[in-house]
């Protein structure tokens, strides 16, 4: 004798939300979590989504320029005087901060860890997670500020 597949039904039950400081009681299957209230899209809470795309390779700058101006940067990484070229663009103020080549993580490590700079390696994971980039737009100018420590 075989029990009616109905049964498989999910049974709701009482839950508690637990969306923060809400705590509503409702009813919901096992794996419900929030009232019906903070299942709605606006409440859900996001996981922090790394910010690594514009805050560690890329650098905020801010200008005014109307027109698309070609610029040579240098690259941002210590250590490292290579330049490129950069096209800025109007009412965009994203831009690469690393040379070609330093624009991927494991070369920026591999090169700190060739002059020796193994503090920057944590100093710029450390970077990855704050969200906000000032404007540099003054390093632009060219301003060497390498300090070789032997
Ligand atoms: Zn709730
Ligand atoms: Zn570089």
């Amino acid at each position: 004798m075989q029990l009616p597949k109905s049964r498989r039904r999910q049974k709701l039950r009482e839950k508690r939300c637990q969306y923060p400081g809400c705590g509503k009681i409702f009813f919901g299957i096992h794996i419900s979590k929030y009232c019906p209230e903070h299942r709605l899209d606006r409440y859900r809470i996001r996981k922090r989504t790394k910010p690594e795309d514009v805050n560690i390779k890329n650098q905020t700058y801010k200008h005014n320029y109307t027109e698309v101006v070609t610029m040579v940067l240098t690259c941002d990484l210590e250590g490292c005087e290579h330049q490129f070229e950069v096209k800025i663009y109007p009412r965009q103020y994203v831009y690469p901060k690393y040379c070609p080549v330093h624009r991927n993580e494991y070369k920026r490590i591999r090169h700190l860890e060739q002059i020796g700079r193994e503090d920057l390696i944590e100093k710029m994971k450390a970077e990855g997670e704050n969200a906000e980039v000032e404007s540099i737009g003054h390093q632009i100018v060219d301003s060497k500020s390498v300090e070789n420590v032997a």
